[in-house]
């Protein structure tokens, strides 16, 4: 009698444990499931914004392009984010800004990744065989920019820029400017993803200048304790900056273009760029 009572018992602690551990399991899959359907969510809430007809506007920048971008604290600041700002309110939606690499940005924007490229974008040829060109907002130079104790350039032509070494940003316009041997013959390019690091290399003499567009240069030397100069004269080369969009996405790129002519009259790109330039 007393084995079989202790049989029950021992039964009966290995149901409740087992009924314990069943509910315990169940709990925790409930939360699980709770969880990921908040997820899916999440999931459904960011594919409906990310898709046409959302209420986002994606741009894409690299915010190391100051007037144009720049980070300020740890917001994307500067001229195009205001133009930025101004068509995503007319269309009646939230600006969201995406940092990341120029070469990156002009990728994303072509893969529909993001709706459209703000960064002082320059409209070439073979870019628009890849995508497709607002009006443009503002007429650019490309400069020399070197070392003020040791000024590796004199002439604003470059001579070349033979055998120098040469600092630009990766896939931007002075890097397809410069690999072109009928423009320049340097001994080197030396590619960056950021110009500051560039600012920094040309500071330590480790490259003899930075082929880049006109105001980022000011800004870079404004920025570097006297110890960097833009070198004078006439430009290297001409350029027009552009919003870019997706090719074929026409909707977007009116809406655009609406609102770069209604800020070129009002005289508002100017503004912007009052507003961001630190020389002034
Ligand atoms: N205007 C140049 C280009 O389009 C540089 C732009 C940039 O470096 N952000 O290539």
């Amino acid at each position: 009698m007393k084995k079989i009572l202790a049989i029950a018992a021992i039964l009966t602690l290995t149901f409740s444990l087992v009924a314990c551990g069943g509910t315990e399991d169940a709990e925790s899959t409930e939360t699980k499931n709770e969880s990921s359907q908040e997820s899916n969510k999440e999931d459904k809430k960011a594919e409906d914004k990310d898709s046409s007809g959302s209420d986002l506007l994606i741009v894409g920048t690299e915010a190391g392009f100051a007037p144009y971008e720049y980070l300020k604290g740890d917001t994307v600041a500067g001229v195009d984010m205001d133009i930025c700002q101004a068509i995503a309110d007319a269309m009646g939606k939230e600006l969201k800004i995406e940092n990341m690499q120029f070469q990156g940005a002009l990728l994303a924007v072509q893969q529909g990744k993001i709706d459209l490229v703000a960064a002082g974008v320059s409209i070439t040829d073979e870019r628009k065989e890849q995508m497709d060109f607002s009006e443009n907002y503002i007429d650019a130079t490309e400069v020399i920019v070197v070392n003020k104790e040791n000024p590796a350039v004199s002439e604003p032509t470059g001579e070349k820029l033979k055998d120098l070494v040469v600092g630009v940003q990766t896939g931007n316009t002075a890097d397809l400017w410069v690999s072109d041997t009928e423009n320049a013959q340097p001994k080197e390019i030396k590619r960056y993803n950021q110009f500051l690091q560039a600012s920094e290399d040309l500071k330590n003499n480790k490259i003899d200048c930075i082929v880049m567009d006109e105001m980022p240069a000011q800004e870079l030397v404004a920025a570097s304790d006297g110890t960097l100069e833009i070198v004078e004269g006439d430009p290297l080369f001409v350029e027009q900056y552009a919003i870019a969009v997706q090719k074929g996405n026409q909707e977007l790129l009116d809406q655009i273009n609406e609102v770069i002519k209604q800020l070129k009259e009002d005289g508002k790109i100017e503004e912007f760029l009052l507003n961001h330039t630190q020389q002034q």
